[in-house]
């Protein structure tokens, strides 16, 4: 026996064990002082009272004979799937139901659908990035290049014709970035893919923060995409399913190459290693598309958009440069001062007690910027913004 030795080329996960060793160490020093935390990507208010409900009812479903349910489809339940399809319909996208894959999570479908592709795929990355693309086709054997995203495109790296390039992860509104593409620059993605007959694997985890319209909320808003994208979406943030888990991929119809097609690729890896969704989680999930549903989850989408707003207010007045904020639950901040990631991580902790994560820890070109999220309460994130404002104007 061996054990896969890709498994040595991928970076241990150092980010997030060195920012609770750090906040453990600086707590233990002074117990007396309120650290405040900006640094997770997790929601913190409850489901909303009619994906509750729906998931009660469904819980009763499963106690009585008549409507227990056993095994479901691989591919998710009609009535979870036409709620997500009537979502698309009003962002102008018309899809198939047998194009819709509902899953327990994007994470998952993002590191699974590499199983459809070759191994001898060339992967393009951009840089800072969510580390799950990375490490998923590290551990895979693939071999990884990096479209670079810097303060100078706004974080928002363009094609490059003279790379070459067959699975480009795109993430919009971005983690860490925030920064989100226009429709006219994702055409220009699009574009690209079709000609040099390359996959965009879209990351829509975030669609649900776009105000703007001339943003993107789905890859396949886009003229030409359904050549030559998939998307990932998830109920973890518009609807605070991280704990409850629950996401989508989109495959149309038309995605395939050399008489292979994605979709059903899809569907038989799904069909071989997956066996659904639990039927209560998929009904809690359609009862995000309800009216009612719906109103309460965007009451809680404002008071995320507000605490964003927050801070960047706060960047503004302190004249930081930032990214995202406005269509994204992410703020991401040049250090002040010339300061490493680390450097301020440390002085927000010791000076302010406030913990953001070190852009450093997302990709070479995160060093120097500063990762803070809308996440948090009300409260932490007002007390938080004072105390980083009344330091950083000293
Ligand atoms: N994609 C991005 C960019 C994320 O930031 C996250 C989670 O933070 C995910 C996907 C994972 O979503 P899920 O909870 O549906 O697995």
């Amino acid at each position: 026996m061996n054990y896969n030795l890709n498994f040595n080329n991928i970076a241990q996960s150092y980010l997030f064990a060195e920012v609770a060793n750090r906040v453990a160490a600086y707590s233990k020093a002074h117990p007396d002082k309120k650290v405040l935390k900006l640094g997770i990507g997790d929601v913190t208010l409850p489901l909303a009272p009619a994906v509750i409900s729906a998931l009660h009812s469904a819980v009763d479903d499963m106690a009585k004979s008549e409507t227990f349910k056993g095994y479901g489809p691989y591919e998710g339940y009609d009535f979870l799937r036409e709620g997500i399809q009537n979502y698309y319909k009003e962002s102008g996208v018309s899809l198939e139901l047998s194009e819709i894959f509902v899953s327990d999570g994007a994470k998952s479908d993002l590191g699974n659908i590499l199983d459809i592709f070759s191994k001898d795929n060339v992967v393009l990355v951009p840089d800072p990035v969510y580390p799950v693309y990375v490490d998923t086709n590290v551990m895979a054997g693939r071999k990884v290049i990096y479209a670079n995203a810097t303060e100078q495109n706004g974080f928002l790296p363009m094609p490059d014709y003279k790379v070459k390039a067959d699975v480009i992860y795109i993430c919009s509104p971005n983690n860490p970035t925030g920064a989100a593409y226009s429709k006219a620059q994702l055409k220009e993605w699009v574009d690209y893919a079709n000609k040099v007959g390359a996959v965009i694997l879209f990351d829509a985890a975030y669609e649900c923060f776009i105000t703007d319209n001339s943003l993107a909320r789905s890859i396949f808003q886009i003229e030409g995409a359904k050549t030559c994208a998939i998307e990932f979406c998830s109920f973890s943030k518009i609807a605070g399913f991280t704990g409850t888990r629950c996401g989508y991929t989109v495959i149309p119809h038309a995605l395939e190459k050399n008489g292979m097609n994605a979709n059903k690729l899809w569907l038989r890896r799904q069909s071989t290693k997956f066996n659904g969704v639990p039927y209560v989680v998929q009904k809690g999930a359609a009862a995000v598309f309800t009216k009612e549903g719906m109103a309460q989850i965007k009451a809680n989408l404002a008071c995320y958009r507000e605490n964003a707003k927050l801070i960047a207010d706060c960047m503004d007045e302190l004249g930081i440069w930032y990214t995202g904020g406005k269509n994204s639950p992410y703020i991401w901040l040049k250090c002040p001062n010339g300061l490493k990631s680390w450097e301020f991580f440390d002085k927000l902790l010791n000076e302010a007690q406030v913990v953001g994560t070190p852009g450093a820890g997302f990709g070479e070109n995160g060093e120097g910027y500063f990762r803070l999220t809308a996440f948090g309460s009300r409260e932490v994130t007002a007390e938080a913004v004072e105390r980083i404002k009344k330091l950083l104007q000293r």
